[in-house]
């Protein structure tokens, strides 16, 4: 890896505060920049170029981590941000020491993850990794945190320990649909 102070991140957008779409809980988004998977109908094709757009110290993103507030975690999301996993990891690290929970989607899978340089030690400091191309056939709007269901939301933590796969089970299942309320059928009788 690169000295520490040298290293860059290129960038999509600013820090996006407090979504609760890009995993769980409150969250800030690391939109990084750059992605050559090129999956048919992706949501964010304006992060595909690997031109520089915003581009960071990974030391300047720590500072703005540490000015957060109300936020259960950060998630990296692009662009792939394993294009840049050494800047990726050093931020990771970082707010492994603050205390946030961090999320990273990518097109890679777990598996070519692991295979990367510096990859086994991303999956060790992260802790779930929402893994796969996004696949417009197999797309559903009922499976929360992913686009499509080839996708898996993996316990990185867990499946490093047991050299398996280790999915985060309760995410896994379609949502919940059912109203919050239903009107009982014996209110009238
Ligand atoms: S991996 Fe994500 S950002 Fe890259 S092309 Fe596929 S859907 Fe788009």
């Amino acid at each position: 890896m690169k000295n520490k102070k040298d290293l860059t991140i290129n960038l999509a957008a600013p820090l996006q505060e407090d979504s609760i779409l890009d995993g769980e809980g409150i969250r800030t988004v690391i939109w990084t920049q750059g992605c050559a998977h090129n999956c048919p109908f992706c949501h964010n094709p304006g992060t595909h170029s690997f031109d520089p757009a915003i581009v960071k110290t990974t030391e300047e993103i720590k500072k703005e981590l540490d000015m957060l507030k109300g936020q259960a975690g950060i998630t990296f999301s692009g662009g792939d941000p394993i294009y840049q996993l050494d800047a990726v990891l050093d931020i990771a690290k970082y707010a492994k020491e603050i205390n946030l929970n961090i999320w990273l989607y990518t097109g890679f899978t777990y598996e070519e993850v692991l295979k990367m340089n510096n990859g086994k030690e991303l999956l060790k400091t992260i802790d779930v990794l929402v893994d796969g191309l996004f696949k417009i056939d197999l797309r559903s709007l009922d499976l929360p945190y992913r686009g499509s269901s080839n996708q898996r939301i993996i316990d990185t933590k867990e499946s490093i320990k047991k050299g398996k796969i280790i999915l985060v089970d309760r995410l896994m299942h379609k949502k919940n649909t059912k109203p919050l309320y239903e009107k009982p059928s014996n209110i009238f009788v």
